[in-house]
């Protein structure tokens, strides 16, 4: 396990991620009833934007760098809310010094009887995860291995929530782990909300990966492109993807809305682009 998401925190990947989390659970708190967030590879939590991960490749930058002071027009600006205060809460004054990892940002959007299952493998990180999350209230740290804790922790005594899976794709096989994982993950949580990150490093992997979701059995699924520049040898990620299963009604017509701001502030020229489609819905 070499990957480190300090290198990466706050980049444009995760901002995609980030927001779309945000309204996934904005959505779920429309019902008074209580849910669980399981967020299966955690990461440390809190990440330091001042210090030299952060500093080595200068992602975040060009993510919440860019879009903590871009002028956003006010649709865009309501819809990003949710995300920008979670920010706004690890961050005194007006500077971004800090990051929120997703169980940061989910907890901070949780309601008093709402839940937090936060889980990472990495010795370290999960310590700072542990420290993060110490005497959170609804909040629980794991240190499992993924795709155990996908199996164990559903469904969700709540019957309610999202499932976030979000691998370092550092080894070969993660899709194909990925897609078997959700194949059960969906059986044991049918009504449950689904997000999956993934890179776009080879768009016929990508894509391969998308259509194998699309045979899940009556699977809902809300497929979301970013990409900021064209892909450049030695430039490093440069396209993401998020899927979501049985995506909340509505959440569709909100990213259509939030993409092209979001490619326009994170994007670089021509090349940015993004791509929205629906499958099942
Ligand atoms: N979800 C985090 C966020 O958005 O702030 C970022 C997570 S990062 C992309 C992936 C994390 O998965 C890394 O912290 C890595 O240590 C962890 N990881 C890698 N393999 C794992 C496994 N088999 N089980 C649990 N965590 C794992």
């Amino acid at each position: 396990m070499n990957y480190r998401h300090a290198y990466h925190a706050g980049n444009f990947a995760d901002v995609l991620k980030h927001v779309i989390l945000a309204r996934v659970i904005t959505y779920l708190k429309r019902k008074p009833q209580p849910f669980r967030v399981i967020d299966t590879h955690a990461g440390a939590g809190l990440y330091d934007l001042t210090g030299v991960e952060a500093g080595k490749t200068g992602e975040w930058q060009d993510g919440i760098g860019r879009l903590h002071t871009a002028d956003l027009p006010e649709p865009v600006a309501a819809l990003l809310e949710p995300y920008l205060s979670a920010v706004a809460s690890v961050n005194t004054g007006g500077a971004l010094a800090s990051y929120p990892g997703s169980p940061l940002i989910a907890h901070h959007l949780l309601r008093p009887g709402d839940h937090l299952v936060a889980n990472e493998l990495h010795h370290e990180d999960f310590e700072h995860l542990k420290s993060a999350l110490h005497r959170v209230p609804g909040a629980k740290a794991l240190n499992l291995d993924a795709w155990i804790a996908v199996k164990s922790l559903l469904p969700p005594v709540e019957r309610r929530g999202v499932v976030l899976i979000d691998p370092p794709f550092e080894e070969s096989g993660e899709f194909a782990q990925l897609t078997h994982s959700i194949e059960e993950a969906t059986r044991r949580f049918a009504t449950g909300v689904f997000m999956l990150w993934y890179p776009v490093k080879q768009e016929a992997a990508a894509d391969r990966f998308v259509q194998n979701l699309k045979d899940l059995p009556q699977v809902k699924l809300l497929d979301v492109r970013l990409r900021v520049a064209a892909p450049f040898a030695g430039l490093g990620l440069t396209e993401t993807g998020v899927a979501i299963i049985n995506p909340p009604y509505g959440l569709e017509d909100e990213l259509a809305l939030l993409l092209p701001a979001l490619t326009e502030i994170l994007g670089d020229g021509h090349d940015a682009d993004f791509r929205l489609s629906s499958f099942g819905i």
